[in-house]
């Protein structure tokens, strides 16, 4: 076996004590006699794992009593569609542009409502995060969406906007469980897990309980109420259990490790040996702007297409994996998530340097 430094977006790197905890178990989960694959997910066993996974979730994130943690399969692109179906009483919403997803979001909830741009860094290439003190928030908005950490462009939040009295809503996938955040602070937060937490093909969407509700849109179908995730457990139908059951690992992993705090501690000086490195360099440039700067994305280019392909090429030669920036950026993007060691991170540097001293 010889196992890489995967620098994946997502589906992406996972803690290996944790895929070594699952591989122990995959034949039979404590003294079930079977796998956690084969198991109802009505069974006593199923129960205590989606209990388990939820409870070490909201020790980790401190999530207040009054928001309720739902898990629902469809990934993060099918919450663009239920958020505006759940909350949009006015038919009315602010979004701010930073990227990809955000362009999703605001496609999809145009699909059913007024959406104004409040602001956006399109004007040059999503590189930096608008200033949020004082925007134009829209009278009768039914809520502010961001997307918090922006997984293509590395790009993240400094700060929350002032959304003036009303919900924010946030996208955090890329950024889920890598750094404590204020709940509270928050209408709805949610997250594919298949970044920073789990396998892909699961969703924990965080919810106040003021905002589940019955009043959705008419026609919202009833597996996209989050009344029904609510009210049934997230079991109204078959949740993703092997995918609960592996987040439910990651969270005791992370608790293990110190909590979010200690995981935010352990990617600010992952980050730092990267930033700082491109900083210095004559040859490789980092993208975003010093104060927009993703924890766990870090897209970078040298400034010349032939080089980044040599580069990505000589990374895999050294067992860096998945470097390649996304279609839309170009050049190189590294996906620092909580499972990346601090060794992957000085491993791909110390391949920079050399690359580097090759080509200046
Ligand atoms: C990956 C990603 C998504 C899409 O997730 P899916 O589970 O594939 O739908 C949405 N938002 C952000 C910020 C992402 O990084």
């Amino acid at each position: 076996m010889s196992r890489v430094y995967n620098f994946s977006a997502g589906p992406a790197v996972m803690p290996e004590e944790v895929l070594t905890e699952i591989r122990d178990e995959v034949l039979e989960y404590g003294s079930s006699g079977m796998s956690v694959m084969e198991m109802s997910h009505r069974s006593k066993d199923f129960e205590a794992i989606l209990h388990g996974t939820e409870n070490t979730l909201r020790e980790l994130m401190s999530i207040p009593d009054n928001y309720k943690v739902l898990f629902i399969q469809g990934g993060a692109s099918q919450q663009f569609a239920a958020v505006p179906m759940n909350l949009m009483r006015n038919k009315v919403a602010d979004y701010i542009n930073t990227g990809n997803w955000t362009k999703k979001a605001i496609q999809e909830a145009k699909l059913f409502g007024k959406v104004n741009v409040i602001a956006s860094s399109e004007d040059k290439t999503f590189s930096y995060i608008p200033d949020v003190d004082d925007l134009p928030i829209s009278e009768d908005a039914d809520y502010v969406y961001i997307c918090q950490n922006n997984t293509i462009y590395g790009t993240r939040y400094s700060k929350l906007p002032d959304t003036k009295g009303k919900d924010l809503v946030a996208d955090v996938s890329s950024m889920f469980v890598s750094e404590p955040l204020d709940v509270s602070k928050y209408g709805v937060i949610y997250a594919g897990v298949q970044k920073n937490a789990g396998p892909a093909g699961l969703v924990v969407s965080i919810v106040r309980e003021d905002l589940i509700t019955d009043e959705c849109l008419p026609g919202t179908p009833t597996m996209l109420k989050w009344k029904t995730q609510a009210d049934n457990d997230s079991m109204y139908n078959t949740p993703n259990t092997w995918a609960i059951y592996v987040c439910g690992k990651v969270f005791e992993w992370i608790k293990r490790n110190g909590g979010l705090t200690a995981m935010k501690e352990r990617n600010e000086k992952k980050a730092a040996l990267l930033y700082d490195y491109l900083d210095s360099s004559k040859l490789f440039k980092g993208t975003v702007r010093k104060d927009s700067r993703s924890l766990m994305n870090v897209p970078f280019i040298t400034g010349n297409e032939e080089l980044d392909k040599e580069f990505i090429a000589v990374c895999g030669e050294n067992g860096i994996k998945n470097i390649k920036g996304h279609r839309s950026v170009g050049g190189m993007r590294a996906s620092i998530y909580n499972a990346m060691p601090y060794e992957g991170v000085a491993k791909l540097v110390s391949v920079m340097e050399d690359f580097e001293k090759k080509h200046i």
